[in-house]
């Protein structure tokens, strides 16, 4: 049984604004700015999905911003009826999101929302260590004016959410923000293949944390990127290498890998309310 708020939840979370940080698209370095508008910040009012992209990047974010649960059932027919789409168009987006393992998909049965193994997490956060490292050595090595100001509003913009005391873990708007620190950085490293990688590979992360659950009071430690941030700034691409693993050390010693069950939202049920 389905509560009414879950069911609310669940249908926000597919109906939400159309806010893109799509994984097979580099966003713009300069998308911090959109990110940091009143109208981001209170989710986008719904728009109409047409294509199979832009369906594919509200269910990423959805799964993402911890709205949509692992073990969701994601049945064609309900996103067809949800996003106003032929079921063939459906298959289009749900094949895009399969692509990158955020979604389990087989033959003959509905989608689901992936339940990632206690291997598979694991191997998640070590390419996340190599990968964040890499960006941040390579911003450290020429970060320029600019784009230091972007990542000082960055942030700026976690601190104000600090002091406002709502860093709950697993919420959907604190999962955004300090998820936009790591995707700032890789947009700004100069290197769009890089970047996507990034861009696929912290999706996954999100999910093993919404999966397994983690000890840590936010999404990530707002001191450790500032200490991140000091070393970009001082041109230390070793230590920005060193702090950003050790930054995501702390994180995979926080997530409780074991076997899980967790709570599951049926997509037609919770869609009743
Ligand atoms: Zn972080």
């Amino acid at each position: 049984m389905v509560t009414r708020k879950a069911a609310g939840k669940a249908r926000r979370a597919l109906a939400s604004g159309s806010r893109a940080p799509t994984l097979h698209r580099a966003r713009p370095a300069n998308s911090i700015v959109a990110a940091n508008s009143p109208a981001i910040a209170r989710g986008a009012p719904a728009a109409a999905a047409t294509d199979a992209e832009t369906i594919a990047t509200r269910i990423t974010d959805a799964i993402v911003e911890h709205r949509l649960l692992p073990g969701t059932r994601l049945g064609e027919e309900s996103l067809g009826e949800i996003f106003g789409v032929s079921r063939t168009k459906v298959r289009e987006a749900l094949f895009i999101v399969a692509r990158y393992k955020l979604i389990t998909w087989e033959p003959s049965k509905s989608a689901c929302v992936a339940q990632p193994s206690v291997q598979e997490a694991r191997d998640v956060f070590e390419t996340r260590r190599v990968l964040e490292a890499a960006t941040a050595r390579r911003l450290a090595g020429h970060a320029g004016p600019a784009q230091l100001r972007l990542l000082h509003q960055q942030i700026e913009r976690e601190a104000k959410l600090v002091r406002s005391g709502d860093v709950k873990s697993g919420t959907a708007y604190g999962a955004r923000v300090f998820g936009d620190f790591h995707r700032l950085i890789a947009d700004l490293a100069g290197n769009a293949v890089l970047a996507a990688f990034v861009r696929e590979i912290s999706a996954r992360t999100s999910l093993v944390e919404v999966y397994y659950g983690t000890t840590m009071p936010s999404a990530c430690s707002h001191d450790e990127h500032v200490e991140v941030l000091a070393a970009i700034e001082r041109g230390d691409a070793e230590a920005a290498a060193l702090l950003m693993i050790g930054h995501f050390v702390h994180i995979e010693k926080s997530v409780m890998l074991r076997d899980s069950a967790p709570g599951v939202v049926d997509l037609r049920e919770a869609l009743r309310a």
